[in-house]
């Protein structure tokens, strides 16, 4: 659809997230717990902070649990029964206070879990969250979205993006259907659309490399004595895969209990040394070396060159929260 743009003040903003939990939404929206903000369940308005870049975990987890029950199983002699999870009702979502690159890590998320078969799970979950988006006004070291194809009021992947103005009042970009039954549901807090205009309130987000041509050298690249040097200080912990909003290796696990059990899909990641360790004892990829060079060729070669969207939105989060400071944006630049 034709993105429509209206005004909406402040209190209004209040009256919209009221009206949400309300009609018994469940609102995932940025909270302060110390001096870290992150994406947590909220049902009080005076919750949500707005201090912050972006939260320190990414918003994934509404799509894609850290934890997830694939189905549960009972045995007997004669025959094995399933209780398919998928078929569960899962709620009805809104992530509040998701940065455009937040919004963005949807798409690859969604490439991803429908590439060679669609996931039921991961589809009935998307199907049911709403994206509230709002820009950013401020950036840091760590953010490189224009890097890579993205932006600070970019509107990919958000149903409704919101931009504050210097009135203090938002802008309110409705993106999609979605957003516009919010929108029609709501019609009395939605002004017509302000003068000032978007981009004087967006952060300077200086691109620091060009994702096409990165993805155009990677391909010479295997063989570089670059991933040892840029790995060596990887401790293997996987902090970067569980903090980023793209990252969805998991595992399989089964729970279980005599005849019983639960079959669990568990976050997990490319880093890790177990991750691709054959029954043999064989490793393909031995080194932290080697699993650093995939973790950069999924995200910059191999996802665009499928898809022709990268694994990596620009966040920063996997810099941010490393405990050895490898830096993604000084891994690509290097290169
Ligand atoms: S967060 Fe840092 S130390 Fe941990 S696996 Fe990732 S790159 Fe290695
Ligand atoms: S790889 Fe790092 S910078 Fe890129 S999307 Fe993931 S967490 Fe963000």
């Amino acid at each position: 659809m034709q993105t429509e743009n209206h005004l909406i003040r402040k209190p209004s903003l209040e009256k919209l997230f009221n009206y949400l939990i309300g009609n018994g939404k469940t609102i995932y929206a940025p909270k302060a717990k110390g001096k870290l903000v992150f994406f947590d369940n909220v049902t009080d308005f005076g919750e949500v902070t707005e201090d912050y870049i972006v939260t320190t975990n990414s918003a994934k987890s509404v799509v894609f649990p850290r934890t997830e029950k694939v189905f549960s199983y009972k045995k007997s002699k004669e025959s094995t029964e399933i209780i398919d999870a998928a078929d569960n009702t899962y709620p009805d979502v809104v992530l509040w206070g998701s940065r455009p690159c937040d919004a963005a890590a949807f798409i690859p998320l969604n490439n991803t879990f429908n590439e060679d078969y669609p996931d039921i799970i991961f589809n009935k979950r998307s199907q049911k969250v709403l994206v509230l988006s709002f820009s950013c006004s401020y950036s840091d070291d760590y953010c490189f979205c224009t890097s890579v194809n993205g932006g600070p009021g970019n509107t990919t992947g958000s149903d409704i993006l919101f931009t504050r103005l210097s009135t203090g009042d938002y802008l309110a970009e409705v993106i999609t259907e979605k957003g516009k039954l919010l929108v029609t549901e709501n019609n009395s807090l939605f002004e017509p659309k302000p003068e000032e205009s978007k981009e004087q309130n967006l952060a300077l987000i200086k691109a620091y490399f060009n994702q096409e041509e990165i993805q155009t050298k990677l391909q010479n690249l295997f063989e570089n004595p670059v991933w040892d040097e840029k790995s060596r200080a990887c401790l293997g912990c996987g902090s970067c895969a569980y903090v980023c909003p793209v990252c969805s290796c998991f595992d399989i696990q089964d729970e279980a209990h005599g005849h019983k059990g639960t079959r669990l899909r568990c976050w997990d990641s490319c880093g890790f040394g177990l991750f691709t360790l054959h029954t043999s004892g064989h490793n393909p990829r031995e080194t932290q070396g080697a699993r650093w060079r995939q973790r950069i060729l999924h995200k910059f070669l191999y996802m665009p060159n499928k898809t022709k969207v990268a694994g990596c939105v620009g966040c920063g989060r996997c810099s941010r929260s490393c405990p050895a400071d490898i830096n993604i944006l000084d891994t690509v630049t290097s290169l």
